[in-house]
């Protein structure tokens, strides 16, 4: 992940290294080269835009520091427009005055809903929570038993709709009742957070959309992750967009971080919908699932 927009970025710093002041030619070669590299990446061009924009204005303007060479100085500036592109502070789960809190999942199927929604209850359960899953998923052959499964390895209960229709492909079940009767077994039971994780489709669609939307009509999410895979390049910014317009989200979930993804969705997404990441998938196991800190992800990036 990041490994070419690194090397390239950190090809562009080492040409400044040695100089002693920079002309105003030297900042625009230098912005030029990270406008390249960030687009080869597939970060979306109104994020280049705005970010290759503020380090210009800053790299010409008059921060001069002592203790720093002008190429440090531009190192620096990058370094703290990478952390502001990717959010700046952590954003943490926010959670209901009155539990139960609900955490409604959405994204494109294979997007790794399913693995979060374990990752995330396990997570939570090592924090002292007593997390629910439901299984909102009735379209996928599978889906409901691959949840229990994970719930499972995460020690978590599942809540599923009745027997009949685990591990069945049923385009017929209706999800909304199986959300609302899971958010009220949570209530009685106890559990403090209840993780509802719905279908997905291979691409966008309409009825996708609307479904995600009843259950959120139904449950009133305390918060709603969508959840993205890295991997999806330049399709990240137009699948989020379509996601905040069908359904909205409170946060991002990036999966598959631990792939040779160039980057683009991770530094994309924020400047496109204006939401920040709150966690990061690094791979399939349970225990791959980190808090997203945008300060450390932008050393990775310069490192
Ligand atoms: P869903 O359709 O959105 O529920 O997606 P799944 O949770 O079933 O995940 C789809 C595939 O991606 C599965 O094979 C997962 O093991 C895999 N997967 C999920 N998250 C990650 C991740 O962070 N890294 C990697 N390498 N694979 C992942």
């Amino acid at each position: 992940m990041f490994a070419t927009l690194s090397d390239r970025l950190t090809a562009t710093f080492r040409s400044l290294r040695g100089k002693g002041r920079l002309s105003e030619a030297d900042v625009d070669a230098t912005i030029r080269e990270i406008r390249r590299a960030l687009l080869d990446a597939d970060v979306a061009v109104p994020v280049v835009r705005q970010f290759t924009g503020a380090i210009r204005e800053r790299a010409l303007g008059a921060e001069v520091s002592q203790a720093l060479n002008p190429g440090q100085q531009v190192v620096k500036i990058v370094n703290e427009e990478l952390i502001a592109v990717l959010g700046g502070e952590t954003r943490r789960l926010q959670f209901a005055k009155n539990p139960p809190t609900v955490v409604l999942l959405a994204g494109l199927q294979g997007a790794g809903k399913t693995t979060l929604a374990g990752k995330l209850a396990r997570w939570l359960r090592e924090q002292g929570h007593t997390p629910l899953l439901v299984a909102c998923d009735l379209q996928r052959p599978n889906a409901v038993t691959q949840l229990k499964v994970v719930g499972e390895r995460a020690g978590v209960p599942v809540f599923a709709p009745h027997p009949g229709a685990q591990g069945e492909a049923d385009d017929t079940a209706d999800p909304v009742p199986v959300a609302r009767a899971g958010v009220e077994f949570a209530r009685e039971k106890q559990h403090d957070i209840v993780i509802v994780d719905t279908a997905g489709r291979l691409g966008v669609d309409e009825v996708l959309m609307k479904q995600a939307a009843d259950i959120r009509d139904a449950t009133r999410p305390d918060e709603i992750l969508f959840v993205l895979d890295a991997m999806i390049g330049q399709d990240a910014v137009t699948t989020a967009q379509a996601f905040q317009e069908g359904v909205g989200f409170t946060g991002v979930v990036l999966t598959k971080l631990d792939g040779d993804a160039r980057g683009g969705a991770a530094l994309s997404v924020r400047g496109v919908t204006g939401k920040p990441v709150m966690f990061a998938s690094t791979g399939e196991k349970l225990e791959d699932f980190e808090p997203f800190h945008p300060d450390r992800m932008a050393s990775r990036i310069l490192d």
